[in-house]
């Protein structure tokens, strides 16, 4: 039943009304019926059931009020419709019946609503078989699978937890991609759980909650919401994330759920979702153990083409046993170190390596783990940067290191151009601000910095 605007002009009837006057029964009566409900509800039952109302037909016998799904009908008629009949009554209109009715989703609003580009917008490194899969999380990367194989029939929602770097953002992105392909007529949409509460907030800023909430209702078949935990605390946008849900799960639209807890853990999240997320499957990745950390350095160092020896590969997944991430960190800062030194990858190296650049903790920042790993990270010499050469591929690099060693370490501008083979203080202090300055807009300079930062601590 679309609100087709032209059957709304012909169906447009005269009531008796009031005092017997005339009532002209169209948009305007119930805009002010709608004011007058305002008035008698509270305002989180106002907006949410009976903002998304339109009314559809008109006739001297009917008032059809259409809904944008069935959740919200089913609470306006619990919550609303009594003092709907109220306010009819007193306006003598209380022999009006009133139909109640499911709007289908108009196909321009699908086109303006829709998130998912032409293009794929799943990174292909994320698939299912780029996971290895091992009996730490051979569930979760089965219960994804079934879940691409019938979207909303089997695990709904399904919800993987476990602790950072294991796997779940990969596994949640595999779904997407895998849907992109196999079932094109989809509307997949990926989020973190900030991006969702970052648009709630706008949402309410601009008030636009409307669209908001159709946006997941008319656009979005299967939802991939990462990092749950994000919501805690955060009340306005889980009560947002309630009604998604409960419209997506009636509508038997899939939902997957990432977390880094289980849901009952979740400090600050309300019960109510607690409960919910237990609906379907719920299912953990635990960190790998030594045979699959092995096979996952392995599969990682072919696909980027190093060449690395099982000694090796046992070396690094003996000393990094608890995240995937930094399992891959520690290939990469091998294989960029190696190729860098021009020596082979061998497990004395990786040892130094390891040692060298994974300081544990912030204390063990020293300057000259900042100057290695800035040179690693550009693919320059440590010798470069502290040489006078002004060509741009080592100047940037050269006051990003300044710029972190006065962040990091606090050093003195003097103390800075020292430590960098002898520059000028005021070298120094132009970089740092220059840097300091140009982050501020600058997002790939941003990435670089993050980066690096992130590789020290
Ligand atoms: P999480 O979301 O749990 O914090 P990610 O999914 O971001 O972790 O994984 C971190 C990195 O480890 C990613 O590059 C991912 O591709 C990789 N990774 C995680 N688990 C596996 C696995 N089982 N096989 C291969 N790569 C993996
Ligand atoms: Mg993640």
């Amino acid at each position: 039943m679309l609100p087709n605007p032209k059957a709304f002009v012909s169906s447009h009837k005269f009531v008796e009304g009031i005092n017997n006057k005339i009532i002209d029964m169209n948009q305007h009566t119930w805009d002010e019926i709608r004011e007058q409900l305002r008035g008698q509800l509270s305002g989180h039952i106002f907006r949410s059931f009976v903002e998304p109302v339109q009314a559809g037909t008109f006739d001297s016998k009917k008032l059809s009020l259409s809904f944008p799904d069935r959740f919200t009908q089913e609470n306006f008629e619990k919550k609303c419709s009594g003092a709907l009949r109220e306010i009819l009554l007193r306006g003598q209109l209380d022999n009006i019946e009133i139909n109640y009715d499911i709007r289908e989703p108009v196909q321009q609003d699908l086109l303006v609503y829709a998130s998912v580009p032409e293009n794929n917008p799943f990174d292909p490194k994320y698939t299912f078989e780029t996971f290895v899969v091992g009996s730490s999380n051979q569930f979760a990367h089965a219960a994804c699978q079934a879940v691409t194989k019938q979207p909303g029939r089997c695990y709904n929602p399904l919800f993987i937890f476990g602790g950072a770097g294991l796997g779940k953002t990969h596994l949640l992105k595999a779904i997407g991609l895998e849907l992109f392909h196999s079932r094109k007529e989809l509307k997949v949409l990926y989020l973190t759980s900030e991006t969702f509460t970052n648009e709630v907030i706008q949402a309410i800023r601009v008030d636009r909650m409307r669209e908001f909430r159709d946006k997941y209702r008319t656009g979005c078949d299967v939802l991939l919401l990462d990092d749950v935990h994000f919501f805690a605390g955060k009340e306005r946008t889980q009560e947002e994330f309630f009604y998604t849900f409960n419209y997506l799960h009636e509508s038997r639209k899939q939902i997957v759920i990432t977390s880094d807890r289980y849901p009952k853990d979740i400090q600050g999240l309300e019960n109510r979702l607690q409960t919910r997320f237990e609906w379907g499957l719920v299912c953990d990745v635990q960190p790998p153990e030594m045979e699959t950390r092995i096979a996952i350095l392995k599969n990682k160092a072919d696909h980027d083409q190093i060449p690395l020896s099982d000694s090796v590969a046992q070396y690094i997944a003996s000393h990094v046993t608890s995240n995937i991430r930094e399992l891959e960190g520690a290939l990469h800062r091998l294989e960029a170190y190696a190729s860098l030194v021009g020596v082979p990858i061998s497990p004395e190296l990786a040892q130094q390596t390891l040692r060298d650049l994974a300081p544990k903790t912030k204390h063990e920042i020293t300057a000259e783990a900042v100057l290695k790993l800035v040179a690693l990270h550009f693919g320059i010499r440590t010798t470069d940067i502290k040489s006078d050469k002004r060509i741009r591929r080592l100047s940037v690099p050269r006051q990003i290191c300044m710029y972190l060693l006065r962040k990091l370490l606090v050093m003195s501008y003097p103390a800075i151009g020292k430590f960098l083979g002898g520059k000028d203080h005021t070298t120094v202090l132009h970089a740092v601000t220059k840097i300091a300055g140009q982050l501020k807009s600058d997002t790939e300079l941003l990435n670089h910095v993050a980066t690096i930062e992130s590789l020290l601590r």
